[in-house]
């Protein structure tokens, strides 16, 4: 029986995924003792960070990343960074293969003039910021205009709209930092614009995020019927089914009673961004579109256009991914998620890109190096321990059965070291 070490850092869906398929990997010949390392002090990545509170459903799967971190081989490191202090190199020399599961996490940027201007921000602060990451507690978000725009046609630019659409009394049962519940309780904004620089038939929203659209109880929901109408002419007889589902889907929105709530989402198509402008602050977003140049006034604009990778010390990285050929990186060491493969897909596409990249991780198995684990490379560092975050998890849900939510995130970096007994 030949007994390897396997260390994973960062505990997100593709981390936990790639846990899941090394435990299914294992047989008479072989076992796995896998070390999950976070640089945060709680585990789940985008599933506690990422993902729009007001669709608990989706979050749902860290009750599989909790099954898979039950298995006796499975150890948690959080709260420890890989890089300047424990370096890649290190992991690589004691763990038989190392694998980066670290997602992207900077927001990818617009490149026109105003972007840096008070008021215009990327979905990469914005979205962590209401769900409680602890890095992002401080992001100041002016709430005090009454228009906003979001620039992307993806499901981050509508989640984050309608986070900033929907009546914020909805958020109440959710574990939306409550920071954040608080100015979306004082904002201002009323009108919410949402930007795609080309056609409808050419949107990265999946179908199911635009037919709950007209389930928001509080806010109008326009779309030009025009616009869909065109679309579907230029779409011909014979569209992809992600495009006719989603133009039905637009359809039936464009086509809905009209509303008249105080609080208003449009959809803007075959708008490229070209300058936002201001003084100070944000004051308004330029677009060229078919019919020319048009301004929409506003005081916040939010890009969601994509996504990078955060670098480490050691890796190479090209156009915001881990460079690699199939997950492969180099020696012993290997990459999954959108670190490998850029931000694309849904949670359970890391599933099977995990579990293909596990097989030729297994494929490269030499004999085990038997050299030891992170343990030995610990001097100063406070480790949230699989027990630790199980304290800090079952405080956070305790706190939020109280108040009638699944949890209550605690947003300060040292109270979730106190939650965890540290
Ligand atoms: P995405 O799906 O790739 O969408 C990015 C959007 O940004 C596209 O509409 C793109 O338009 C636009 N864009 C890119 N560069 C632009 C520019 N310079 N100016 C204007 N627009 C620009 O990315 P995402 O929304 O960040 O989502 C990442 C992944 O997470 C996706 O696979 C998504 O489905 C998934 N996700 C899923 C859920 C869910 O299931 N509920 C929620 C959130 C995210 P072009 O097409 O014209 O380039």
């Amino acid at each position: 029986m030949l007994h390897y070490t396997v260390a994973i850092i960062g505990a997100g869906p593709a981390g936990y995924f790639a846990a899941q398929a090394l435990h299914n990997l294992q047989n008479e010949e072989r076992t796995f003792a896998i070390d999950m390392i976070e640089r945060l002090p709680t585990p789940w990545g985008l599933v506690r960070s990422g993902v729009a509170p007001d669709h608990p459903k989706i979050k749902t799967v860290s009750k599989v990343f909790e099954k898979i971190a039950a298995d006796r081989n499975f150890r948690l490191f959080a709260n420890i960074e890989i890089g300047s202090e424990i370096t890649i190199a290190q992991l690589q020399e004691k763990y038989d293969a190392v694998i980066i599961a670290t997602g992207s996490s900077l927001g990818k940027k617009l490149g026109i003039l105003g972007e840096d201007l008070y008021g215009s921000m990327s979905a990469a602060d914005f979205v962590p910021w209401y769900n409680a990451h602890p890095d992002f507690a401080d992001v100041d978000v002016p709430f005090d205009c009454d228009t906003a725009v979001v620039i992307g046609a993806g499901n981050v630019a509508m989640d984050v709209a309608r986070m900033l659409a929907l009546e914020p009394t909805e958020l109440d049962p959710t574990d939306t930092a409550d920071h954040a519940i608080a100015a979306f309780k004082n904002s201002a904004v009323r009108d919410v614009y949402i930007s795609a620089r080309r056609g409808p038939e050419h949107v990265a929203f999946t179908s199911p995020e635009l037919r709950e659209l007209p389930k928001l109880e509080h806010t109008n929901v326009l779309i030009h019927k025009g616009d869909i109408e065109a679309a579907i002419i230029r779409s011909g007889d014979s569209p992809e089914k992600e495009v006719k589902s989603n133009l039905d889907a637009m359809l039936l929105i464009a086509d809905a009673e009209k509303t008249h709530h105080a609080r208003t989402m449009r959809f803007l198509f075959a708008h490229t961004p070209k300058e936002i402008i201001g003084g100070d602050r944000v004051e308004g977003v330029v677009y060229s579109t078919p019919n020319g140049e048009i301004t929409i006034k506003c005081g916040l604009v939010i890009t969601a256009i994509g996504y990078q990778a955060q670098g480490i010390d050691g890796v190479q990285y090209e156009n915001g991914k881990v460079v690699n050929t199939d997950g492969r990186v180099k020696e012993n060491m290997y990459v999954v998620g959108w670190a490998k493969r850029g931000p694309t897909g849904v949670i359970g596409t890391n599933k099977s890109d995990s579990a293909a990249v596990m097989e030729l991780l297994v494929e490269d198995l030499k004999s085990p190096k038997n050299a030891g684990d992170i343990s030995g490379l610990l001097t100063h560092q406070v480790v949230v321990s699989q027990e630790r975050w199980q304290k800090i998890n079952e405080a956070e849900v305790a706190a939020g059965q109280v108040k009638g939510k699944p949890r209550v995130k605690s947003i300060k970096h040292r109270e979730l070291l106190k939650l965890a007994g540290l």
